[in-house]
């Protein structure tokens, strides 16, 4: 059995080190407990070790377990991180509290269209293929200036930061510096990076949110 309190008192141990390590104030980092393809029964005992805030990639996986747990748990947090479909935009914008993975314009036109039908505005984040990899979410390096100015002026959408999953064989340290600099450019005070292998790192680099999952839950099946 996977103990979930105690990892998740290491993993907040190394990002409260990390942070201060970065001459950075506490509480600057925020982690996020990716829980997808784990149980309700994993995010329960999550909230009742003092963890708010989850992601999850998937909508329809989080549609099951996040509303059941949220009349006890009002702190509950929960981000979309994963690649959104147009017609699940609706969806996303009913749970979710934040989406980060905000990437393109006819996501971009979709989430505009469900916030003024469902009246609700959880915040965004607007993903970027840093590496530029062809079969990864994200929008383009060369693009991204343009569609963050966008996403914000056209669509009136509430931008709030940036995120990003680096190429898995790269050092992704020059990643996290090209999305901070991006980020201070647009004066976006959010940027979501670095994940169970590399959070200490993004840290070191600017990050406010880190996305840990199999560090906390154990590795997925
Ligand atoms: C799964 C996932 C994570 C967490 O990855 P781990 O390596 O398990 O920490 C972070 N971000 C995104 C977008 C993910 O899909």
């Amino acid at each position: 059995m996977t103990d979930i309190a105690a990892n998740l008192a290491l993993i907040q141990a190394r990002i409260a080190e990390a942070t201060a390590r970065a001459n950075r104030p506490a509480g600057a980092v925020t982690l996020v407990a990716v829980s997808k393809t784990n149980p309700a029964e994993a995010v329960a005992a999550a909230l009742a070790a003092g963890q708010a805030v989850f992601g999850e990639n998937r909508v329809q996986e989080a549609a099951g377990k996040f509303p059941g747990l949220r009349p006890d748990w009002p702190a509950l947090r929960l981000h979309i991180i994963g690649g959104l479909q147009t017609n699940k935009a609706r969806d996303a914008v009913r749970l979710a509290d934040v989406i980060e993975s905000l990437d393109r314009p006819k996501l971009a036109v979709a989430l505009a269209e469900a916030m003024a039908k469902e009246g609700r505005r959880p915040d965004l984040l607007v993903q970027v293929n840093t590496g530029d990899e062809p079969q990864k979410a994200g929008i383009p390096r060369a693009e991204a200036e343009g569609f963050i100015r966008a996403c914000r002026e056209e669509w009136g959408l509430p931008v709030r930061g940036l995120m990003c999953i680096p190429p898995a064989a790269e050092d992704p340290r020059p990643h996290f510096l090209y999305l901070a600099e991006l980020a201070a450019r647009h004066a976006l005070p959010v940027l979501s990076m670095g994940m169970s292998a590399d959070f200490e790192e993004a840290i070191a680099c600017g990050a406010t949110h880190v996305r840990v999952g199999s560090a906390i839950f154990g590795a997925r099946g």
